[in-house]
């Protein structure tokens, strides 16, 4: 991939993610977009860091301890997101690396993450986020909370303190995810946890329309995971 493509591929995400918002009448700048780097090494990533972009995203700790310790201390300012099933094994790496944890989904690993913090003092000059994540279609094989825990886990997680701050979601694939997306929104009204994560490279425009405030898109940015770009 030329920079030039990786450059195209950032500007066209970031001006349809405007014109969703406008249409929703939202702020753009309100909408935060994770480029989503899973598979991707570090040449692959640096064009997008060159051209500004700051906030990116993995799903597993392993391969993300592989690549990104060198280009966070390149640059600062970076705010890496775990996206991905976290087991509560690897909650200390996690928090060493990542500034944003998307996938809190039960209530061992909330209390895991919880100990991890006491026992590392998280650095100081970076403050963590979490997000619990929401099994919204009650699919049997995905990751989430389900719908029927949720309340018991934010309670969970604010007894804990932890830093959570909003829901995060994965619609079911090959439907149409709006009443999903809207559904999410709903609770997270519910439960006064106001960030949204959710909305992928197929759906993102539809998440922003119903309150996303930060959108996760990797093949839109990156090229298809083991397969050739097509748009
Ligand atoms: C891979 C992944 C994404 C990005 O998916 P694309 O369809 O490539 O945009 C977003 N969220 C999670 C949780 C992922 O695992």
């Amino acid at each position: 991939m030329t920079d030039t493509t990786a450059i195209e591929r950032l500007n066209d995400v970031r001006s349809r993610m405007v014109h969703s918002a406008k249409l929703a009448r939202r702020d753009a700048n309100a909408i935060t977009l994770i480029a989503i780097s899973k598979t991707h090494d570090a040449a692959a990533i640096r064009p997008l860091i060159d051209a500004g972009q700051r906030d990116f995203g993995e799903n597993r700790v392993q391969e993300a301890q592989g690549k990104w310790p060198d280009l966070i201390t390149q640059h600062a300012d970076i705010r890496l997101h775990l996206v991905g099933q976290l087991q509560s094994n690897k909650a200390a790496d996690a928090i060493a690396l990542f500034d944003v944890i998307h996938s809190i989904d039960r209530p061992s690993l909330a209390t895991a993450l919880a100990k991890a913090i006491a026992a590392s003092g998280k650095r100081p000059a970076k403050k963590l986020e979490c997000y619990i994540q929401v099994n919204i279609g009650d699919e049997p094989q995905k990751g989430g909370c389900a719908l029927a825990d949720l309340a018991s886990l934010v309670d969970l997680c604010r007894t804990l303190d932890l830093p959570v701050v909003g829901l995060m979601c994965v619609p079911p694939a090959d439907i149409e995810p709006a009443p999903f997306f809207a559904l999410l929104a709903k609770l997270s009204d519910q439960h006064g946890l106001p960030e949204l994560s959710m909305g992928m490279s197929g759906d993102y425009d539809t998440a922003i329309m119903l309150g996303a405030t930060c959108v996760r898109v990797g093949s839109a940015l990156f090229g298809a995971r083991g397969m050739i770009y097509t748009k």
